[in-house]
């Protein structure tokens, strides 16, 4: 291990997070996505977060999705997951204290490791005005939320210095429309309208706030669970184009932000949710395959 500073120009590989927002770890376990097994078996991790900006941010401070181990302090486990990124950059040396103080991935990458580093987000809380923008060469909100597809021809890497990309995929958030989907037949998950309907009503007219009412429609759940496993169907071909055109060295990590509740235990979607399942997300890392 060296304590020098890493040298200037080529050093380290090509970095690209793809974070699949609201994607639940069982919505990709269902829709078995070939491409990405290519790279591995995805794990089912836990989002420190369940929703997008906080859960970006701890992103870009370089703390991935955990797994939950026990008998560990926050700060070790920070500073162990961190020693990972000599792995997955190719560097040897990688110490912790050179994160510091900013603890912000890109700032380090390109500042301590002389990486391009570039954002393609496609939910508007992540837009280029926030926080999440700082010491990249390129931020962009998408012009669509749900085109990952589009992402790709602005992929650009270059021979003199490494890249890192952060690119938030939003075909898994709701609705769980593809780019090819006509909006005016997206669903409409009156279940859920119907739900923030009846609880204005409970605060204001009903007599009897504790009688039991149906708070969704089970079906049209069911239908938004399959939409958001077929998002992933649907994603694994862009993946099978976005490994085709990833240089070979480049370290790729699949996961997403946080979960999705499909009704269970009368919640739906991210939040202001405390539930498991929120917290559930897939993880797979590795080369590019
Ligand atoms: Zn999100």
């Amino acid at each position: 291990m060296s304590t020098s500073p890493e040298p200037a120009g080529r050093t380290g590989r090509n970095l690209v997070f793809v974070v699949l927002d609201s994607l639940r770890y069982d919505s990709w376990v269902a829709a078995r996505p070939a491409n990405l097994a290519r790279l591995g078996e995805a794990e089912k991790r836990w989002s420190y977060a369940t929703w997008t900006a906080p859960s970006h941010l701890n992103l870009m401070m370089g703390l991935l999705p955990h797994t939950s181990p026990p008998e560990v302090y926050a700060s070790e486990y920070y500073k162990q997951d961190f020693l990972r990124y000599s792995e997955r950059l190719g560097i040897e040396g990688i110490e912790f204290k050179r994160l510091l103080p900013s603890l912000f991935l890109p700032t380090y990458l390109k500042h301590a490791l002389g990486y391009s580093t570039h954002a393609m987000v496609s939910m508007p809380v992540l837009n280029e005005h926030t926080v999440i923008n700082r010491d990249f060469d390129s931020y962009e909100l998408m012009p669509a939320h749900n085109d990952m597809a589009a992402m790709l021809s602005k992929l650009h890497f270059s021979d003199e210095r490494p890249s890192f990309y952060l690119l938030n995929v939003g075909e898994t958030h709701y609705p769980y429309a593809l780019p090819d989907e006509d909006p005016e037949t997206w669903p409409r998950i009156s279940g859920v309208h119907g739900v923030f309907k009846r609880l204005d009503e409970r605060e204001q007219d009903q007599p009897h706030p504790a009688e039991p009412r149906e708070f969704f429609d089970q079906a049209k759940l069911r239908e938004l669970r399959d939409r958001q496993i077929n998002a992933v169907t649907y994603l694994d071909g862009v993946f099978a184009r976005l490994f085709n055109l990833l240089p070979d060295n480049t370290w790729v990590v699949v996961t997403s932000d946080h979960g999705e509740l499909f009704g269970e235990d009368r919640y739906f979607g991210h939040g202001p949710i405390a539930h498991e399942k929120v917290l559930e997300v897939p993880f797979v890392e590795g080369m590019v395959p």
